[in-house]
């Protein structure tokens, strides 16, 4: 048996999960630690999978951007679960001038402009020019639970609630007890152990809106840096321009909604809901966090604005060197 033990319980652990759910997992024993005191990021997201109009060949982070996309999209092709919806985004407003002025030159995107129908079968009053890109929305709580039940058929997975604060060789120091011995340890919670690693994740908050309600079709909009999202169970409201924020206010939210309101009809305007925040954690040029950090120890890390991707790339790049 290969003892594995696994820190976090977002959608990079259970990605990771998932992936090795398809080897042979009758050898696996995995332990995995999470700590309901420290929130999940991944609960606390938009949670949109699009290219935005990345390619390959321009940056070492494009090019990881790409191949994640791809991998998830690969992924979704054997899914039986729930959660993700494939719709579109839809770029518009200020944000499409500054879309194509700041991500040309570094991605060398392609924009393609269409009449307005479109949008106005969706929710926009009047014509506008716009770009368009395929989408993949997720529901986080829907798709993690659905990722775990299609897991745990395979694979045995023994959970233990505890905080995880150091690690001697193959031992870890939980905030309870220890546990030991394992083969291989996997950190995925979110940023990098610093009792592994000196090397400083930094952390930045993103805060949105969401209003609880049954919509019928599922969009992504962004306008002049405000996201406005249309998903099975729910509508969100989000901001670029505060994504350092700690947390949205209400007057932030009824600024973004008066800001929207001359393009979105008012039925989708509604102000019931609930703020969330989550922490993404951001390396060194934005870059991932991903592999080998010690003997028989990995980690994936600072994930940042791409999680939902990147966490399939990672997790198929860490399951193949664990040599199961
Ligand atoms: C507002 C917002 C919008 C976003 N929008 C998008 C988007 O549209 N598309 C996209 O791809 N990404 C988006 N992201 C980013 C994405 O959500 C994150 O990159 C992703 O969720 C990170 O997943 P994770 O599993 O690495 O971390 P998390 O989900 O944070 O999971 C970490 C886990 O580790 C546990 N943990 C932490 N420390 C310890 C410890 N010491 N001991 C035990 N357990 C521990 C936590 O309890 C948690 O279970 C967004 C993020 C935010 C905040």
């Amino acid at each position: 048996m290969m003892r594995i033990a696994i820190i976090g319980d977002g959608i990079a652990a259970r990605s990771l999960l998932y992936n090795l759910s398809l080897l042979k997992s009758e050898v696996i024993e995995v332990h995995q630690f999470s700590s309901s005191k420290i929130s999940s990021c991944s609960r606390n997201s938009t949670a949109v999978v699009a290219k935005r109009a990345t390619q390959k060949g321009i940056s070492e982070l494009g090019n990881l951007i790409v191949d994640a996309y791809n991998e998830f999209e690969s992924f979704l092709e054997n899914f039986s679960g729930a959660g993700v919806d494939t719709t579109s985004e839809y770029i518009i407003g200020k944000s499409l001038e500054s879309y194509q002025k700041k991500i040309k030159p570094r991605y060398a995107a392609v924009y393609e402009e269409e009449s307005g129908d479109e949008l106005i079968e969706l929710c926009i009053n009047h014509k506008q020019k716009f770009f368009k890109e395929k989408a993949y929305l997720i529901e986080p709580d829907i798709f993690l639970d659905s990722l775990k039940s299609i897991y745990e058929k395979k694979l045995s997975v023994k959970q233990v609630e505890d905080k995880i604060i150091g690690q001697d060789n193959l031992t870890l120091q939980g905030g309870k007890s220890t546990y030991g011995s394992f083969d291989n340890i996997i950190y995925c919670m979110g940023s990098i152990p610093q009792f592994v690693v000196e090397e400083k994740s930094q952390p930045v908050a993103g805060s949105f809106w969401q209003v609880n309600q049954e919509n019928e079709k599922s969009f992504s909009l962004n306008c002049d840096g405000h996201h406005f999202m249309q998903k099975k169970n729910c509508s969100l409201f989000g901001s670029t321009s505060n994504a350092n924020s700690v947390s949205m206010n209400q007057d932030e939210v009824e600024k973004i909604i008066s800001q929207l309101s001359p393009l979105v009809q008012q039925e989708y305007l509604i102000a019931e809901g609930e703020f969330k925040t989550g922490i993404r954690y951001k390396g060194k040029k934005r870059m991932p966090k991903i592999g080998e950090i010690g003997p028989n120890t990995f980690c994936i890390a600072n994930l940042y604005k791409n999680g939902w991707s990147l966490a399939f790339l990672a997790a198929k790049k860490i399951s193949r060197q664990l040599k199961v």
